[in-house]
């Protein structure tokens, strides 16, 4: 895929700066933007959603792999016109609650396209997927073999056909990454250790209701090395022949201009090549990319409240801890820039509105000169940003903008006063 844009990878495609020194996103100014939908936003450039879908899918021909499904990790951004868009390309759905799977059947997803995971399914969540029947139900835990074992023997499935499902498996494989999103490791509370996969095999298999289809792994997020993708492939293959194996997602983005992932068309060579050497050619091969497809596709616009010199020369934004938990949760880097003053040489801090000191979005901004009333971009923030977004002090979250060939439209309104009164009981 061409990832080039005018500006570094780490913005949308297609991003520039214009004639006016001003940052475009999807062919709209984006201080035209922050004035028409006020600040914080969340921008999308619609077109970069789409071509990295079609990269993904188009990736897995040339790979030799007969039959490999991508399919999007709603968790990175589980906005309905965002999945839309997958859902239009092609894609699966990999989902890890109710919610999601709600929000995946209404924006347009078909049953059997959609995954769903999580290491502590609700029976309501469990229920909901069986009557629906969904593609697949990755098993996590024995507790929900004894569940499922239950509500299948209650009659709950669609139509009356075995559930597939897919075993969990831990291959203790660590990719290099932060450690609250490292899930490959034998301590770690997702999934099968590797010697009790077998079991948990043989337990499904005795259910009349469940049909094992093959194994699952997700060995962590933000990669950016393929070996351990390939690492956890072999180990994979010590459990035995199976009609799918699920490979999870995990390939890594860049958040500064000076992280270089392995780009799409590698990532998937590197994992179908492993798979077509190791679990064979003739089963199924899914792959779940979260932050891959929509990372870099979003920015978001906030504007400069407060400019305070101590020791650090402290930018305050009307955003924050709210609308992008990331650097708060796992120390996560962004770059920030004034949008329409790029390449600033001024170290600040960017800080956020909230009543916390760790609510710092970027420790070391290099920033233009910035005074109140300016707008500042925080590019890459299209992944996990949304999707953990909370109200805290009481902030309505921020809306999402999809911006196409020029025209914005919002797709996501912002959250109101009514918004935050509305589910208190009188
Ligand atoms: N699949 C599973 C099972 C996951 O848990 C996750 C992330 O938590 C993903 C896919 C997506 O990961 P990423 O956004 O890093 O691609």
């Amino acid at each position: 895929m061409a990832t080039g844009t005018s500006l570094s990878a780490v913005f949308p495609l297609g991003s520039r700066l214009n004639e006016r020194g001003r940052l475009e996103v999807g062919g709209c100014d984006t201080i035209e933007l922050a004035r028409e939908f006020g600040t914080p936003a969340y921008v999308m450039a619609e077109d970069d959603l789409r071509a990295r879908a079609r990269a993904f899918v188009a990736a897995a021909g040339p790979a030799g792999h007969p039959q490999v499904s991508v399919a999007f990790a709603s968790k990175a951004l589980p906005c309905t016109a965002v999945l839309r868009v997958f859902a239009e390309e092609g894609l699966w759905c990999d989902v890890a609650s109710a919610g999601e799977l709600g929000l995946a059947l209404n924006a347009g997803f078909t049953t059997e396209r959609i995954v769903l995971h999580g290491n502590a399914k609700s029976e309501a969540e469990l229920r909901m997927a069986l009557r629906h029947g969904v593609g697949l139900i990755v098993v996590d835990n024995f507790d929900e073999i004894d569940r499922l074992t239950r509500l299948t023997s209650d009659g709950e499935s669609a139509e009356g056909d075995p559930q597939p499902v897919l075993v969990r498996a831990t291959p203790d494989v660590r990719g290099q990454t932060h450690e609250k999103i490292s899930t490959g490791q034998a301590d770690s509370k997702f999934g099968f250790a590797m010697d009790e996969v077998g079991i948990a095999i043989e337990r499904i298999e005795a259910i009349a209701g469940l049909e094992c289809k093959g194994v699952h792994t997700h060995i962590g997020s933000q990669l950016l090395e393929l070996e351990p993708f390939r690492k956890a492939v072999v180990e994979l293959s010590k459990l035995g022949e199976f009609p799918v194996w699920d490979l999870g997602g995990g390939l890594g983005v860049a958040y500064t201009e000076d992280q270089e992932p392995p780009c799409i068309e590698d990532y998937m060579a590197a994992v179908i090549d492993a798979a077509a050497e190791h679990l064979g050619v003739h089963s199924q091969l899914l792959i779940e990319p979260g932050r891959a497809l929509v990372a870099n596709a979003g920015v978001t616009l906030y504007s400069v409240e407060s400019v305070k010199r101590n020791v650090s020369t402290w930018v305050a934004v009307d955003g924050g801890m709210s609308d992008n938990l990331r650097p708060m949760l796992y120390g996560a880097v962004y770059e920030a820039h004034v949008a329409d003053r790029f390449g600033g040489a001024t170290s600040c801090v960017l800080a956020g509105k909230h009543c916390e000191s760790g609510d710092v979005i970027v420790r070391a901004a290099l920033l233009d000169d910035p005074r109140p009333g300016d707008v500042i971009v925080t590019p890459a923030t299209g992944a996990y940003g949304f999707a953990m977004a909370s109200n805290y002090n009481g902030v309505g979250r921020p809306p999402v903008i999809f911006c196409k060939d020029g025209q914005a439209r919002v797709v996501v309104r912002r959250e109101s006063f009514e918004d935050l009164t509305a589910r208190d009981v009188p």
